[in-house]
């Protein structure tokens, strides 16, 4: 571990524009690096696993200590895909937890073994579900993707983690596609262990109709009547 090295594109304070903690005063540390390939990618600066720069994990804290601002409400790894980084990003989520500060995980959960490894030192686990539309992988690959998010939904549950759903809809999104995944969310875990449910509009690109975004929110309805459809407050005001 003395040699583990991170590649951080980026590390900025803005508001939280997602989820559960939207609204709130967040470091963001965006790893560098994602192989995976959603149409509607708004950080494609940061996708090559060489962009950004490497640290030291001791650099990389001093960093996060060295940027983070009086009254943060939560640190949040990003990408890029911070699993692609996993432990670095467990180190660098050690450090933070140690400085008492809340831990949040911004990852497509591609993989749930990198996720559990990571899990302990995270407190808010935002569980992505991509929609076969957004050609994060290939339709051979869908089916393992599914079966990965699943898990880690459950491992964040079972670990007793503030844990949100999120899907990402465009106008491409098929309604029996989405059925399908809320489906598969509800026969994996209680509603009442859930704490929240995000249909986040594409914005910019394929943006879903109110029409579409109202179908969405009727078939998760009937399951979770918390569900809700927020666009990103980021492209909505101007803010990195
Ligand atoms: S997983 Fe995230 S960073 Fe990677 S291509 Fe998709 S949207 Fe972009």
């Amino acid at each position: 571990m003395a040699y583990l090295k991170v590649r951080i594109f980026e590390i900025f304070t803005s508001i939280e524009g997602e989820g559960i903690l939207y609204g709130t005063k967040t470091l963001f540390v965006r790893l560098a690096g994602c192989p995976f390939t959603c149409f509607y990618c708004d950080t494609a600066e940061a996708l090559p696993m060489d962009s950004g720069k490497e640290y030291t994990i001791e650099d990389a804290c001093n960093l996060i200590e060295k940027n983070l601002e009086e009254q943060t409400y939560k640190v949040n790894f990003t990408g890029g895909e911070p699993l692609v980084q996993y432990e670095a990003v467990t180190e660098m989520a050690k450090y933070v937890k140690s400085k008492n500060i809340s831990t949040y995980l911004e990852s497509s959960c591609f993989d749930s073994s990198k996720f559990s490894h990571v899990l302990p030192f995270i407190d808010f686990a935002k569980i992505e579900f991509k929609t076969p539309d957004a050609e994060f992988v290939d339709s051979n690959h869908y089916a393992n993707l599914m079966e990965n998010a699943l898990d880690c939904l459950k491992n964040a549950i079972a670990s007793n983690k503030v844990t949100y759903i999120k899907i990402v809809v465009s106008s491409k999104t098929k309604l029996d596609f989405f059925k399908e995944i809320v489906e598969k969310i509800f026969k994996t875990t209680s509603k009442n262990k859930l704490s929240g449910f995000f249909i986040q509009p594409t914005f910019g690109i394929a943006e879903p109709s109110l029409d579409q975004l109202l179908k969405f929110y009727d078939l998760v309805y009937p399951y979770y009547k918390e569900v809700r459809v927020v666009p990103q407050l980021q492209k909505l005001i101007g803010i990195p």
